[in-house]
């Protein structure tokens, strides 16, 4: 059959390239290929400007419970071992000093408890007082009249480039594979079949045909899911961020504050840009969007294709808009985004960082930060925060991957690797992949494929 694949993913952001280099350095299928729609890999919310770049290690996140926190640890170990392993230490995956800064008595006895119980987690970790904290990060002190303490490390990697390392990995994976390894760019799928035992997609360059598809087009995944009949129990509702620039003097190490139990996404953080030169970023804001791709016009109409609203979507929002401090937060973040008024309101929260900020320090990074799509399970009527899989037990998954996708990547596609050979009985090198990936935690790697139906992995 002419263009016929074992497995075809689509999407090429660090999800589907991810994939691409596991079934091409690990399994002994024979073709793969990798669909784009853009003219690059990368250029949606895997490129590096449109994501905070961090590594999430689950140390300084306190919007992780302890499992979610030992889950992310481990995926996020994958994707750090392949980054050194391959030589990208600077290039890359950075180290700086990171931390979570408690401010106040309340946070600050949060932050010494949650050092108690995460330190067995991560024994590099520690407390900084304000008189240490005056010597790695002065201008967390200065000014400031709080209490504040802070745990974090001084010498972990935390930044990275997720859209060079999504480069690296297609071009890893051709480097690996022994059989055909193609990746067709401005290749958009405009739709998926199922014809018989195998798969037909439709693009501008023909039909391809496969035996298995990973679905992992971002935002886009779950239309994609619902074009075919799948997923109908879930709504995508797509959170923009956006960031403020300030000069680099102003920061040089990772900064997260305290999460708010009660809000849906994380608390804002300060860090030096690894990839604007000179600067340092505050952010990410939060705001809904009726649009599945954050700076693309025509994508409104996808939007409400995939939100799908009914009953169950509109009662989540009335949950989420009953709650005093959500309903604040949902209109300061759109306020922040108000050309005249925003730096003003911006520069109040990222106050709680550097006391001593100046509205002339910081302006809004235009055309900066992409779209988190965010899963409303209709069934529970709840919104889910973290990764989604819709795995159809029929060859075909799809991925809905928010944040901290991009640092899970290895793992979910390890997830979907282990799908794949089940379905199709290929050969898998798992042990290699533990041993490259994994290093000594090799014997925590059960990341099981067997779960039935639907499988929705959210944080
Ligand atoms: C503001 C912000 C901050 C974030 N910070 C972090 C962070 O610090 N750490 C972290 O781990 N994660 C972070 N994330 C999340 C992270 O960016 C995403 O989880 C990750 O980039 C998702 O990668 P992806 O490949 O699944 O999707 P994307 O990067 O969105 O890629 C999907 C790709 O699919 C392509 N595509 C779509 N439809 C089709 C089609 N029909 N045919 C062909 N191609 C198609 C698109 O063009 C795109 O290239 C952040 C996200 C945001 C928005």
């Amino acid at each position: 059959m002419q263009h016929y694949y074992n497995v075809i993913i689509v999407g090429g952001g660090i999800s589907g390239t991810a994939l691409l280099y596991e079934l091409a350095e690990y399994t002994d299928l024979q073709s793969v290929a990798l669909f784009e729609k853009y003219p690059k890999l990368a250029s949606l919310n895997t490129n590096g400007k449109n994501n905070s770049q961090t590594l999430h290690c689950g140390d300084i996140e306190t919007n992780y419970t302890y499992e979610k926190a030992k889950k992310v640890k481990r995926t996020a170990r994958m994707l750090s071992n392949y980054a050194l392993k391959h030589g990208y230490k600077d290039k890359y995956i950075f180290k700086f000093p990171k931390m979570v800064i408690g401010v106040g008595e309340k946070e600050s006895s949060f932050i010494q408890d949650r050092f108690e119980t995460f330190k067995t987690l991560y024994p590099y970790l520690e407390l900084y007082e304000r008189n240490d904290l005056a010597k790695i990060e002065p201008k967390l002190v200065e000014g400031r009249r709080e209490n504040i303490v802070a745990m974090g490390a001084l010498d972990e990697y935390c930044a990275i480039d997720f859209g060079g390392v999504a480069e690296s990995f297609a071009e890893n994976a051709k480097k690996a594979m022994k059989g055909v390894c193609d990746i067709y760019l401005d290749a958009e799928v405009y739709q998926i079949d199922r014809l018989g035992d195998k798969f037909q997609l439709l693009t501008p360059k023909g039909k391809y045909f496969a035996d298995y598809v990973v679905v992992d087009a971002g935002a886009h995944s779950l239309l994609q899911a619902h074009k075919m009949g799948y997923g109908k129990e879930y709504a995508c509702l797509p959170i923009g961020g956006s960031f403020y620039y300030a000069p680099a003097s102003i920061l040089g190490s990772k900064v997260y504050t305290v999460q708010n139990d009660k809000l849906p996404f994380a608390a804002i953080h300060g860090d030096p840009d690894i990839l604007a030169k000179g600067k340092s970023r505050f952010g990410p804001t939060a705001l809904a969007l009726p649009k599945l791709e954050r700076y693309t016009e025509n994508t409104y109409l996808e939007f409400f294709e995939s939100l799908r609203p009914d009953k169950s979507v509109m009662k989540v929002f009335y949950d989420l808009l009953s709650d005093d401090d959500i309903r604040d937060y949902i209109f300061k973040n759109m306020m922040y985004e108000v050309p005249g008024i925003r730096k003003g309101l911006f520069l109040k929260e990222a106050r709680k960082i550097i006391p001593t900020l100046e509205e002339k320090d910081i302006e809004f990074a235009e055309h900066v930060g992409g779209l988190r799509p965010q899963i409303i399970d209709k069934k529970n009527k709840k919104l889910l925060l973290g990764e989604a899989k819709i795995d159809t037990k029929e060859g075909i998954v799809f991925n809905m991957t928010p944040s901290p996708g991009a640092t899970s990547c290895l793992g979910n596609a390890l997830k979907d690797v282990e799908l794949i050979v089940e379905y199709l009985g290929c050969g898998f090198d798992k042990k290699r992949l533990q041993r490259d990936l994994l290093e000594e935690e090799g014997k925590d790697m059960s990341i099981s494929s067997n779960t039935p139906g639907y499988i929705v992995s959210a944080s």
